[in-house]
């Protein structure tokens, strides 16, 4: 492969070592915005082995691209030898700057704009790059040579090999790389740039780099930490060593996700990366941990054992999700990474999971853009959920089963079924009947809990149902295996765990609370009966419950109340029980769902009590926490400050939004600010600026080359409030100023923003082709309207809404505007059902609400 800087273009030859297996007249490969020549199929290199021919070179007599399938045909106009030959392709396409395929990346050195190039191949994007056959069972070994201009830096998945002057070109040189394991296209890569690295060798004797672009060496410190300390970690968790000679960790200044995993060398966003010492906050640390553990974790899960179709994505992302937690966890222990896999993680998935739309985690997927649909929430964390509940169902058994697995297919692929066979044998337990619904069918049950007594004996009676979010029902859907961990006062050290097998089961009941799901280690949301509400509650109010059940309490209280299982005066109960609580996360989730319901009011009677209330729940935790860091802080304290601080100040505490002011005032003119509070006090001048306020926000933005704090103060004005700033942020979004990978980030949290909705969805309409050459694809923007409308709660907004989705239908954003709609509704619905309710819950907070009104369960538990 040879890169053109001046030009934007590449040039580059491919020879396949194939073998045909009957005898037809062409061949067809993936090829898609390439120029594809001087084709030769050799034949001769074989000959004699056991072929009646002395062998032969041809050229093809047409070459035939299509389109819509990404394919090139080779017509040879004769009938080929059954055998092996060689297949040689010279071909050119475009260093383009759409973020996939082989595309061109810009940095600085010294002031003066350089360009480099970078690939991103998955889904499928090799096709881009080099004709190939692009799906993940198609594995081979590459040999790759990069022929590049001498003072740039070559990587590529394995070390050099010999580096040599190409004859009559002074300017450049060719880098050959060793030959890969056998590997799929996607997880090829190339990397040509001006960089500058760190290295260690871990405890294996494998040998680690970072690299940056020029200056930012350092910042890769603390990524090669966490790559030191993990790499061997998983080489001990999955018994199996780390099967390449080296890694190397490449942050490149446009890249359109979070990281990929390309064996052997990883790509990076630079904010996935890099940490200041200095200016990098104690978030953006995390994010590095997670995402460098989890593409470290894809090594095996992924590039040693590829999944068999992108059907199976799960496989790969649900796992690497899964295991990232584990690596940061044993390294960061203070960290309570496995409290957030609750809080972000499976939350997440239940939220993603529990539309009418939603897709099984097993999913089938044949268009690219269905593929690249599916890098969702419900691949990831329903995919990490997933496998979190079956490490807790197996314990020891489960790294024992995925040592065997790996083993049994190295070099080669796997479907679901597989890993759930060899799990199953390996523990003797009936893995594939409790996992198999899970994956294969789509959504997850809720429980429907009542006491009740049979012969004298108090019991508690459960019965199954998929849950979707809007409380329809559907009694013909398939049933799970559900696990079933009940919690009591006298079981919160050790809850007893069962499996509830059909529809209905009873269990013993103990008069006091009892909490199922207990350490929220399954997939599915649980309804109490309101007596029972009322007892967790109280629980909850006495200290009784541990964190991660409050969290999956809190989670189910709200969404079981969107569905009409339970009053909005239970779940604002429940809420209202944790004025006393301590830990970050649960507090995480108290402002989320007091963020939704104040979301749902807004412009309605009771929104400025809302946020009266709001106030008043979180001005304890302001005075506990305050503004500045206290001697011997952690992770958590810090982040714990910017969950208070922020609510505060966006519900509208007027010392919180001064003090905002002030402190970034001081920051302009000193330098100084506590990298911890950047964003929140950033976003609080955003939600309450004037003009002068904004243009100091950008002048942050412009006086920085540090990635990190342009997307701090790219998140901040996404929050503006004021009309004529709002347009002003979404221009910004699309102008040259923000790099194109950067351009989600501003739409995605805008979308959360109440005040910019309509106008947001205004812009994404009148920009949309614009939008679709932005970014990297399909995927954000999927995910961006999904976020921008699936926040409106009126008729008129639907039916615009609607009108847009039936003219711009395609594959790829089908799901994601069925699924808006569905929330649209929902939205109404719960106005319709709760606003009063959530009015006189606020007038007087203490009086429940009479026994009739409450609601439960759809129908009598039997
Ligand atoms: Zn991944």
């Amino acid at each position: 492969m040879k890169p053109n800087f001046n030009t934007f273009t590449f040039s580059g030859t491919n020879t396949a070592e194939i073998v045909i297996k009957e005898p037809v007249r062409s061949i067809t490969l993936h090829a898609l915005e390439l120029e594809i020549k001087n084709v030769v199929l050799d034949e001769s290199v074989y000959a004699n082995q056991n072929y009646p021919f002395e062998g032969r070179t041809i050229k093809p007599i047409e070459i035939s691209y299509d389109k819509k399938l990404q394919t090139v045909t080779f017509d040879f106009g004769v009938d080929l030898y059954v055998g092996k030959a060689k297949l040689k392709m010279e071909f050119t396409g475009k260093l383009n700057n759409q973020l996939h395929g082989f595309y061109r990346t810009s940095y600085k050195v010294v002031d003066k704009k350089h360009w480099g190039a970078s690939t991103q191949f998955e889904a499928t994007d090799a096709r881009r790059a080099f004709p190939c056959w692009d799906e993940p069972d198609k594995k081979v070994r590459f040999h790759t040579t990069l022929i590049v201009p001498k003072h740039m830096a070559a990587l590529s998945n394995m070390p050099v090999d010999v580096t040599i002057q190409p004859t009559g070109d002074e300017y450049r040189k060719m880098v050959c790389f060793k030959p890969t394991p056998p590997m799929s296209t996607y997880l090829a890569a190339f990397v040509v740039a001006d960089l500058e690295y760190i290295e260690a060798t871990d405890k294996n004797g494998v040998l680690i780099r970072v690299y940056t672009t020029p200056g930012k060496k350092e910042h890769g410190k603390f990524a090669l930490d966490v790559a030191l300390h993990t790499l061997p970690y998983y080489a001990d968790y999955y018994k199996t060593p780390y099967p390449l000679p080296k890694l190397d960790l490449v942050a490149i200044p446009d890249f359109g996700s979070g990281a990929m995993e390309n064996w052997g060398l990883e790509i990076f966003r630079e904010t996935a990366l890099l940490v200041d010492e200095k200016n990098s906050s104690a978030s953006a640390r995390e994010r590095v941990a997670d995402v460098v553990d989890h593409e470290l974790a894809h090594h095996w899960f992924g590039n040693l054992v590829t999944m068999k179709w992108w059907t199976h994505l799960w496989l790969n992302e649900g796992f690497a999700n899964f295991v990232e937690m584990l690596g940061v966890a044993a390294q960061f222990p203070a960290w309570k990474r496995r409290v957030r896999f609750v809080a972000e993680d499976l939350v997440g998935a239940l939220h993603d999971m529990d539309k009418p739309s939603s897709h099984p985690i097993e999913v089938d997927v044949n268009d690219p853009a269905e593929i690249r649909e599916i890098f969702d929430t419900t691949t990831y964390s329903g995919g990490g959920s997933v496998n979190r509940m079956i490490e807790h169902y197996l314990g020891n058994e489960f790294p024992k089963g995925i040592t065997k697995y790996l083993d049994c297919f190295k070099y080669g692929n796997a479907a679901t079924e597989d890993l759930w066979k060899i799990l199953g044998k390996s523990s003797g337990k009936p893995v594939s009947d409790i996992m198999g619904p899970y994956t294969r069918q789509a959504g997850y049950p809720v429980i429907f809990t009542e006491e009740g007594s049979r012969n004298g004996k108090s019991i508690l009676k459960l019965e199954q149902m998929r849950f979707l979010m809007d409380g329809s029902i559907d009694e013909t859907y398939p049933l799970w295996n559900v696990p079933i961990g009940v919690m009591t006062p006298a079981t919160v050290e050790n809850p007893k765990f069962m499996y509830m097998k059909g529809r209905r089961m009873t269990i013993p009941r103990t008069t006091k609370w009892v909490k199922l799901n207990a350490g929220q280690s399954g997939l599915y949301r649980v309804a109490y009966s309101p007596r029972m509400w009322d007892r967790l509650t109280d629980a909850v109010r006495a200290g009784e419950i541990p964190e991660i059940d409050r969290i999956g309490l809190l989670d189910d209280a709200f969404a079981l109340a969107r569905a009409g299982y339970v009053s909005i005066w239970s779940a604002l109960g429940l809420l209202d029980a944790h004025r006393n609580e301590r830990e970050t996360y649960v507090w995480a989730m108290l402002a989320g769902k007091l963020n939704g319901v104040a979301s749902l009011v807004r412009d309605e009677d009771p929104e400025a009590m809302l946020a009266e209330y709001a106030r008043k729940f979180f001005k304890p935790l302001v005075e506990r926490v305050g503004w500045d860091k206290k001697p011997g802080e952690g992770n958590l304290e810090a982040i714990l400050r910017g969950v208070a601080l922020s609510n505060l100040g966006a519900y509208g505490d007027e010392e919180i939004i001064a003090e905002a002011r002030k402190r970034l005032d001081a920051f302009i003119a000193s330098g100084t600010l506590d990298p911890d509070i950047r964003q929140t006090v950033y976003t609080i001048v955003a939600q309450n600026a004037t003009d002068e306020d904004f243009e100091k926000l950008m002048k942050v933005y412009d006086s920085t080359d540090m990635h990190e704090e342009k997307v701090r103060v790219l998140r901040a004005i996404a929050h503006v409030r004021r009309p004529e700033l709002i347009r002003r942020v979404l221009n910004l979004s699309l102008s040259l100023k923000v790099r194109s990978q950067d351009t989600p980030i501003v739409l995605s949290v805008m979308a959360g923003n109440d005040s910019a909705r309509r106008t947001e969805w205004e812009f994404i309409m009148e920009n949309w082709g614009t939008l679709l050459t932005r970014g990297g694809g399909l995927g954000w923007i999927s995910r961006v309207v999904r976020g921008v409308t699936e926040g409106f709660k009126d008729r008129s907004d639907l039916a615009r809404v609607e009108a847009f989705f039936k003219t711009h239908s395609m594959p790829g954003l089908d799901r994601a505007m069925q699924i808006s709609l569905q929330m649209i509704k929902s939205n109404m619905k719960w106005l319709n059902r709760n606003l009063r309710d959530v009015e006189s819950w606020l007038t007087d907070t203490r009086v429940p609400l009479p026994a009739s009104e409450q609601v439960s369960a759809p129908h009598e538990l039997r």
